[in-house]
């Protein structure tokens, strides 16, 4: 227990009985606070009136689309949502990134992977509240270093040579690590707002990239697929 966590608050939208009670128990047991919701519009008010730290979201509600809860919190906060979501369809999950959510888990899911899930995001606005001031300190995992300061990245302590577009898509991931990224989103900041659909530049830059740090491209450790989605980098430590 951490009094890091007695701090958090969290808000709950979902209007399914047992998953609302599942996670409010599971999240209490951790002693974050946590208010629940089963509908979009007292979410929607809850949240102005609570300001969590964090949002869970079904998106399928009885009352509104989840879509449109998401775009709603947008048009005012920038408090992290993860999506719950019971449906499997990719684009949904993908449209919910891009339409702002920060992650997504699929039901069913453990006490485990939600809270290692609340835990990253609440790691992520923490960074990103302090990101302006200091410099950023270098991400670490296993035998990969990406020193954002001195643009240099090693592999066993050995530098490894990036494109400049290779440089931009890794520190791209590696800035949000733990975190998935649509296609959509890294298209966007990589190649501009203009850019074509198609992904195909994206995959082959990926798969130099995963040439050159990873051991065995198929089985990575570092940055991983999320097919139909995008790709999400190992969590830094
Ligand atoms: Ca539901």
């Amino acid at each position: 227990m951490t009094k890091d966590s007695f701090a958090n608050s969290i808000l709950l939208i979902e209007d399914e009985e047992n998953i609302r009670s599942f996670i409010f128990t599971t999240l209490k047991n951790q002693n974050y606070k946590v208010t629940t919701s089963s509908s979009g519009a007292e979410g929607l008010h809850l949240a102005a009136s609570l300001c969590p730290d964090i949002i869970l979201l079904d998106l399928g509600l009885p009352d509104m689309d989840g879509m449109e809860v998401i775009s709603k919190l947008r048009s005012w906060t920038a408090i992290p949502i993860i999506v719950i979501s019971a449906r499997t369809n990719e684009h949904e999950k993908a449209r919910a990134l891009d339409q702002g959510a920060d992650d997504y888990i699929t039901k069913p899911f453990g006490a485990v992977e939600l809270l290692a899930r609340i835990r990253t995001s609440l790691r992520h606005s923490r960074q990103m509240q302090d990101m302006s001031s200091i410099h950023q300190k270098p991400y670490h995992y296993k035998n990969l270093t990406v020193n954002f300061e001195n643009h240099v990245v090693t592999l066993n302590g050995e530098i490894i040579h990036l494109t400049q577009i290779e440089y931009k898509l890794l520190t791209l991931l590696a800035r949000n690590s733990g975190k998935v990224l649509t296609y959509t989103f890294i298209m966007e900041k990589i190649w501009g707002p203009y850019t074509d659909s198609n992904n195909q530049i994206l995959r082959v830059n990926m798969a130099n990239i995963r040439r050159k740090i990873e051991k065995n491209p198929a089985t990575p450790e570092y940055v991983f697929t999320e097919i139909g989605i995008g790709y999400r980098m190992a969590e830094g430590d």
